[in-house]
């Protein structure tokens, strides 16, 4: 059975490395041994497989975080799951390590949201297929195409030190005079110091406080604080500016996350939410 998947796959090599969290988040950028271009489409993912030692050749999905427009390089943002058959081999590969993967699958990209308005909802790796939809916004619109839409990203972790890609998306978001309309809202459910958090951090779970934002109503006795200058109710009326027929709900990460927001986008008169589970629940 592996074997014969194994011949259905391509190989890449590891050609850079990157690990946050302290050890527990890791970038990976490939380049395909092929030599030819990949092509996808921003949102969607692919199959990694490697022969580890304990549980043969193990093939996981991943979404793909690098943007179509990257220079032919494919990138990966993964957690490294404690005991897990994959990731930990992943995480003791080094630059040259051979990787195999898949042709590119899924529908979790902007052209199935089919809105002018998306509000983009993700924990810890989840935002990797979100990382591909706006960088590839950003580098089409500074490439002559003007992004048509307005994107809100909203990005839960535990600790303030594991928000990959937080650097890239606030210069993305500090150039709305640009005319690129991205608001990027990090949210931190352990604010601590020393792990990094600061007011310009949100405090809460990330499906918290977009219930808060939309006036959707938290569990009793869970509190949470918005970033420094950012206003709940601002940010609702902008993305409501249109009304609910103009909006897409996006939502990729932890399936408790993704289902606790799902009924109140309903009863917003919201029709669209595409989400994207790493795992059952
Ligand atoms: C469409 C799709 C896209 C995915 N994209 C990504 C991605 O971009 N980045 C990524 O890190 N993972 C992603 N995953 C999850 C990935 O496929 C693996 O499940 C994960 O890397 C664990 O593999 P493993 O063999 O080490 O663990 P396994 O031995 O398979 O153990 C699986 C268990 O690990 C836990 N788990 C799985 N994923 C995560 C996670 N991200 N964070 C915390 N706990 C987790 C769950 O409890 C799950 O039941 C995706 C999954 C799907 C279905």
């Amino acid at each position: 059975m592996s074997e014969v998947l194994r011949k259905k796959m391509q190989t890449a090599t590891l050609v850079e490395k990157t690990v946050l969290g302290g050890g527990r988040l890791g970038v990976f950028k490939l380049k395909p041994d092929s030599g030819e271009r990949w092509w996808y489409q921003a949102g969607q993912y692919t199959t990694l497989a490697l022969d580890t030692a304990n549980h043969g050749f193990v093939p996981r999905a991943y979404s793909i975080a690098g943007s179509p427009l990257d220079d032919g390089i494919i990138e990966f943002y993964i957690a490294l799951v404690d005991n897990g058959q994959l990731t930990p081999t992943i995480f003791a590969q080094e630059v040259g390590a051979k990787f195999y993967y898949l042709s590119p699958k899924g529908k979790f990209t902007v052209a199935k949201a089919n809105k002018k308005t998306l509000v983009m909802v993700s924990t810890g790796t989840g935002l990797a297929p979100f990382v591909a939809q706006i960088r590839t916004m950003w580098k089409s619109h500074h490439a002559g195409v003007p992004c048509p839409y307005r994107v809100v990203l909203f990005y839960g972790a535990s600790y303030s030190d594991e928000f990959g890609y937080r650097d890239e998306l606030t210069s993305y978001a500090a150039a709305k005079k640009d005319g690129f309309d991205f608001t990027f809202i990090c949210t931190s459910s352990r604010p601590d110091a020393t792990r990094g958090w600061n007011s310009s951090i949100a405090k809460g779970r990330v499906n918290e406080v977009v219930r808060h934002v939309f006036d959707w109503g938290i569990p009793e006795g869970r509190t949470v604080a918005m970033p420094e200058g950012v206003d709940a109710a601002e940010l609702k009326a902008k993305v409501f500016a249109n009304g609910a027929e103009d909006i897409a709900f996006l939502a990729c990460g932890n399936p408790g996350m993704i289902e606790d927001i799902k009924e109140p986008i309903a009863h917003a008169g919201i029709n669209t939410y595409l989400v994207e589970e790493f795992w059952k629940a």
